[in-house]
């Protein structure tokens, strides 16, 4: 689906541009050197931060103090089982997705993965599962983005990592607003209902690892866990970009 007549001209644009303006480092602005392959400069390179120790063990929300569970979590019952990111969703990283999911870069997938790829081994509690699902996209958004940045993640992430993507199990059948400027409350609600396992003989028995970009409330994920949960599925984590602190 990410090879649309939208990204091929896209795609071309940037070949061509890429060849007459100086790269900058998408981060800080400054000028790249003229043979960097990365799309940040060496000082913001070193300005992504790893999710680390202590965080919520379900939700993996950075915490001051080790103590389990956040106050979100804490007592509450959830379809996913636990969640875990790469990186901090920080002033370094923001522009990149940013680019990623609104400004056609998909092309950053494959640097982004690679972060991905690095923190993976770092979480054995993502590690068992039949098959890995990027969250999607509703139709109409897909059409217009001509991809779906999670599915560009799990695919790249997929390569490196040796697992599994499980295609054509589940759909958005709503277009959510963006959920940008929504609360927690109003995300809850927002995402209800909002997808549909369309072959549950696919998901049943089986542990599955959900890729999205950024976790914010979880309320997506723990949105499709559910779905996903009630189909038959037996077990639901989920592997983000970044985590929102
Ligand atoms: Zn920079
Ligand atoms: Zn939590």
């Amino acid at each position: 689906m990410s090879k649309t007549k939208t990204s091929f001209f896209t795609r071309a644009v940037r070949y061509i541009t890429n060849i007459f303006l100086p790269k900058v480092c998408l981060s800080c602005r400054q000028d790249l050197d003229y043979m960097s392959t990365e799309p940040l400069c060496l000082d913001c390179l070193s300005g992504l931060e790893y999710l680390q120790k202590p965080y919520c063990e379900r939700c993996g929300m950075p915490l001051e103090f080790s103590r389990g569970y956040c106050y979100d979590c804490e007592g509450v019952q959830h379809a996913l089982d636990c969640a875990r990111s790469a990186l901090i969703y920080n002033d370094t990283l923001k522009p990149l997705v940013h680019a990623l999911k609104y400004g056609s870069r998909d092309d950053l997938a494959t640097f982004l993965a690679r972060e991905m790829g690095k923190a993976y081994d770092y979480f054995p509690e993502i590690k068992d599962n039949d098959f890995v699902i990027p969250v999607p996209l509703h139709k109409k958004r897909l059409h217009t983005r001509g991809y779906n940045q999670a599915e560009l993640l799990a695919r790249e992430l997929a390569k490196l990592k040796g697992l599994k993507i499980l295609k054509g199990a589940v759909e958005r059948n709503r277009s959510t607003p963006t959920q940008t400027t929504l609360n927690r409350e109003q995300r809850l609600k927002n995402v209800h209902g909002a997808f549909k396992v369309v072959k549950p003989e696919l998901v049943k028995g089986k542990k599955i690892l959900l890729i999205d970009d950024v976790a914010t409330t979880l309320a997506t994920l723990d949105e499709l866990a559910a779905a996903l949960k009630e189909a038959g599925a037996t077990a639901i984590t989920a592997y983000t970009l970044a985590r929102e602190p």
